[in-house]
């Protein structure tokens, strides 16, 4: 295929950082057994690390970002991945070590790629997306730690962001009691009509400072900033509570004591969405296709963009600007 096609890159050069759309041809992407036509991406906060200076996410340049992607294999394929299979494709090394979802076409490990999973568009999945993939994980942990609906209710921090809103979603979906808390008062109409059954300010979950252990407020939590946030919830979950934990937006550094564990016996679930293996990962689509499917998609679009609007996307999902999905669309014309 000697087609050119458009993509975002990132090339390093020491502490800076240079993006532009440029031209690529198939042949400068790297090995792979399944060739991908990308027809939709999203934008991820990984994505904005993995573009900005200071960061250490990147682990190659030049490099197109995008740790997610949906659309058709072209080409041989490989095994079930037969040419005109819609798929989707995140984790292992896509978007930080190997080119990602920002370019029209992707080559990429099989590993990675895993069919859309039946009555979910290409569109869907990036509305999903890793984010919501993670938080569809999380909901999996907690369930697996036996959180049942009905058993009080579930905090999601961070609520206004990727992770955060698609949880509200799915957790109302599932018929949970969701606390939503956010740093942005305007959002507390959007995280209602969500689901979430009451909005907090996120300065509320400071509930005892300075102390080691707060009131038993919460049955479960779903929390993607981490820092003093997280810290904030293992003093407040009740006796025998888990936090499904995932992201580092409020800081990677964890201050706490050992008393929730000890004295509440509360769990501190950890949740990867880059390395989760096929089988689970599958499983994982299959729920979010089925009963974990967001009722209202389109609610959780901030907005959709094309390539030239990317490098303004990732500056500000970095300041925590964004509320929900950024979708990103690869026009291929009529030929798809
Ligand atoms: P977003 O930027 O969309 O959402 C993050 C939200 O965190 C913001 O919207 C904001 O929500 C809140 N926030 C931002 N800054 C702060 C701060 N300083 N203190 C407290 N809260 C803050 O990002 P994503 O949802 O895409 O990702 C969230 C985190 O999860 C990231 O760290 C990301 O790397 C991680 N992640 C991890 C994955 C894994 O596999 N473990 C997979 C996907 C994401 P609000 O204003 O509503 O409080």
């Amino acid at each position: 295929m000697d087609e050119s096609f458009d993509a975002f890159v990132v090339r390093r050069h020491g502490d800076d950082v240079e993006r532009a759309i440029e031209k690529m041809q198939v042949d400068d992407l790297p090995d792979g057994e399944v060739l991908v036509a990308v027809q939709w991406s999203c934008v991820n906060y990984k994505d904005a690390m993995a573009s900005a200076p200071g960061h250490r996410v990147a682990r190659v340049s030049p490099l197109v970002p995008g740790v997610d992607l949906a659309g058709v294999v072209v080409g041989p394929g490989h095994s079930a991945l037969t040419a005109g299979t819609a798929v989707l494709a995140h984790g292992g090394d896509i978007g930080v070590g190997r080119h990602g979802g920002f370019a029209g076409y992707a080559r990429l490990r099989a590993e990675d790629v895993v069919p859309l999973p039946a009555g979910l568009s290409a569109r869907q999945a990036m509305i999903v997306g890793t984010a919501g993939f993670t938080a569809a994980l999380s909901i999996d942990e907690l369930e697996r730690h036996r959180l049942r609906p009905g058993d009080g209710p579930v905090l999601v921090t961070g609520a206004s962001g990727g992770v955060g809103s698609v949880s509200v979603a799915l957790l109302a979906t599932r018929g949970y009691e969701v606390v939503a808390s956010t740093g942005k008062d305007d959002e507390h109409p959007w995280l209602a009509s969500l689901g979430a059954a009451r909005v907090i300010g996120r300065q509320e979950l400071d509930e005892a400072p300075g102390r080691v252990l707060g009131s038993e407020l919460w049955a479960a939590a779903v929390d993607c900033v981490g820092g003093d946030t997280l810290a904030r919830v293992l003093r407040t979950l009740r006796y025998g509570a888990a936090v499904a934990a995932s992201g580092l937006t409020g800081g990677s550094a964890l201050e706490t004591t050992v008393f929730p564990f000890i004295t509440r016996q509360v769990a501190l679930l950890g949740v990867d969405s880059v390395s989760t293996g096929p089988g689970l990962r599958r499983q994982v689509w299959q729920r979010l296709a089925g009963d974990l499917r967001p009722p209202d998609f389109e609610a959780l679009v901030d907005s959709e963009i094309g390539l030239d609007a990317v490098a303004n996307a990732l500056d500000r999902i970095l300041h925590g600007g964004v509320r929900g999905r950024i979708l990103v669309r690869l026009d291929h014309g009529p030929a798809l």
